[in-house]
């Protein structure tokens, strides 16, 4: 699939503006944004339920997905529903064993839906968005809502479907860190647009070079980091934060000390996630 210069909006509104992304099969790709950014405007867009406002959407002939709500019918079984969908897309419907025991449903597969818990759910949406093995499977917010045990099957789910359809699946989630473990691509997105397209050694990479100094006072600190050339940072209580700076820390700290600057501690460090989300779109 391939998007070159979309914009996506509403009348003659544009939310979503100027994307260019390829997405390739058997990878897992993550669209990270605040809610609001214009994820779902984007996915629609891809699946073609929304008309873009211009660009270019190139897709593959058959795209599973999960788009808000999965569509369930509650007072049927889990089985039934995929029956349902099945028999609705002229599927064989000797496929649907196999889709149960791939999301993990197959104990459950007899029981009503309105008795299943929201991960097993949401599984169940992602079963009736694989019939028939879509080459790119789309999904927004899967992950919302879910605890620790429903994110870890959720994950291992789309492993696996990577793995034994070479699916290209393209998820998105407003936190980076539900999706740090699963995607091997992160597209992260701010106001309509993509700010940055990052790779899992990437991201890795950007994660652990966060470099914290520890000083005697903060004033004056943005003047010092301006000679330094350092753009991606933060001072707070005396401490200051580099993000992903190509810089060495013994410059910083001569500087530092240059501008009468005392340095008590300097060191490497891991981000969290969501720090590197807040920072990347600041
Ligand atoms: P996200 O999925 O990142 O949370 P959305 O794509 O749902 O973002 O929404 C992006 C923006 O588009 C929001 O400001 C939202 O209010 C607006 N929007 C979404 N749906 C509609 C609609 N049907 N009509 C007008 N504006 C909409």
């Amino acid at each position: 699939m391939r998007l070159t210069n979309v914009c996506v909006g509403y009348g003659i509104k544009t939310i979503v503006k100027d994307i260019n992304l390829d997405f390739e099969k058997g990878k897992i790709y993550g669209i990270i944004g605040k809610n609001g950014t214009g994820k779902t405007t984007l996915m629609k867009a891809m699946m073609g339920l929304k008309e873009v406002q211009s660009g270019f959407v190139e897709k593959e002939n058959t795209i599973g997905a999960l788009i808000e709500e999965p569509g369930l019918l509650k007072d049927r079984t889990g089985y039934d529903n995929l029956k349902i969908k099945a028999m609705m897309e002229e599927i064989d419907y000797g496929e649907i064993k196999e889709l149960l025991k791939l999301v993990g449903l197959e104990n459950a597969a007899k029981r009503k839906v309105k008795s299943y818990s929201l991960g097993m759910r949401q599984r169940l949406g992602i079963a009736m968005a694989i019939i028939g093995k879509p080459e790119v499977l789309i999904l927004d917010e899967p992950i919302n809502g879910l605890d620790p045990e429903g994110i870890k099957d959720i994950r291992n789910l789309f492993i696996s479907l990577r793995e034994k359809y070479n699916m290209c699946i393209i998820i998105s989630s407003h936190i980076l860190e539900e999706l740090e473990k699963v995607c091997d691509k992160f597209i992260f997105m701010n106001e309509g647009r993509v700010i940055s397209v990052k790779s899992k050694e990437e991201l890795r990479e950007d994660l652990v070079n966060c470099t914290i100094i520890k000083i005697n006072k903060e004033d004056g600190i943005d003047k010092v980091m301006k000679k330094l050339n350092v753009k991606k940072y933060s001072v707070e209580k005396n401490v200051i934060k580099l993000y992903g700076e190509d810089i060495e820390i013994c410059d910083v700290i001569e500087q530092l000390v240059k501008d009468k600057y005392k340095v008590s501690e300097a060191y490497k460090s891991r981000l969290n996630c969501e720090e590197y989300f807040f920072k990347m779109i600041r």
